[in-house]
């Protein structure tokens, strides 16, 4: 990936989050991206930083760790992978924030950590919401139970919902995955709980982060769109 190519590559994205935008009759600022760079060199990232990217995604604690210490400190690193507990506790102070939160367990497990350090960790609660059996993610009907539970751990803050949507060739059909998503956060913001806000909707990767802006999402998840095809075998993005 040369510069030239990363350049027109994040003008093009930024074009189709603004038409999308412009086409839902939402404002730009209302719609973060996050530049997934899991398994893209840290030269890479320079790059993309020198064309003004602040926010980037990775999807595994190790890789993530090594990013942050190697680039400038005013990134927002978002941990968007399944995050085993025990690994909690190197990512609990370098992520801005936490898109994967799938079980109670590793809340729990956030909120020690979190408690340790004196620190409120801003999390969202992935839902699988198409019900696909090789995803993680808290099932629709569980949601209510599982903010119940949150409401008891004062080093979380809720920032929102999280979903990975299935692979589809026509971003179409997920259309109503992220309506589905868009309208559980509706129904939990009802339920006023201090520690629980529904301002964040993190939903829409490269193939489908239109539709999701059309439906609501606060923040996309970019990996390809923006640096390309990654090169490695054993992609468990989705
Ligand atoms: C890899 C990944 C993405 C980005 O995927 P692209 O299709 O390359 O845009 C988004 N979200 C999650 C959770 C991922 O693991």
């Amino acid at each position: 990936m040369t510069e030239q190519m990363l350049k027109e590559n994040l003008q093009a994205v930024e074009a189709q989050i603004q038409e999308a935008c412009k086409k839902s009759g939402r404002k730009r600022e209302d719609v973060t991206l996050v530049a997934v760079s899991k398994t893209h060199p840290v030269e890479t990232l320079k790059e993309a930083y020198g064309l003004g990217i602040r926010i980037f995604g990775e999807n595994k604690v190790q890789e993530l760790t090594e990013k942050y210490e190697a680039l400038p400190k005013d990134i927002k690193w978002h941990m968007i992978g399944h995050l085993q507990r025990n690994k909690v506790k190197h990512v609990i102070d370098k992520a801005a924030l936490i898109h994967s939160v799938d079980s109670l367990r590793l809340a729990e497990e956030i909120e020690k950590e979190a408690k340790k350090r004196g620190i409120t960790a801003n999390i969202l609660i992935e839902v699988n919401v198409a019900g696909e059996e090789s995803k993680f993610g808290i099932k629709p009907e569980e949601l209510g139970r599982f903010t119940e539970k949150i409401v008891e751990f004062p080093h979380i803050c809720v920032k929102g919902l999280m979903t990975i949507a299935p692979y589809v060739e026509d971003p179409e059909k997920n259309r109503p995955v992220f309506a589905s998503l868009r309208k559980l956060s509706v129904d939990i913001a009802r339920e006023s709980a201090h520690n629980i806000s529904m301002s964040i909707l993190s939903m829409g990767m490269t193939g489908d982060y239109r539709v999701a802006i059309e439906e609501g999402a606060t923040i996309v998840r970019v990996g390809t769109g923006v640096f390309g095809e990654r090169s490695y075998a054993h992609d468990n993005g989705r």
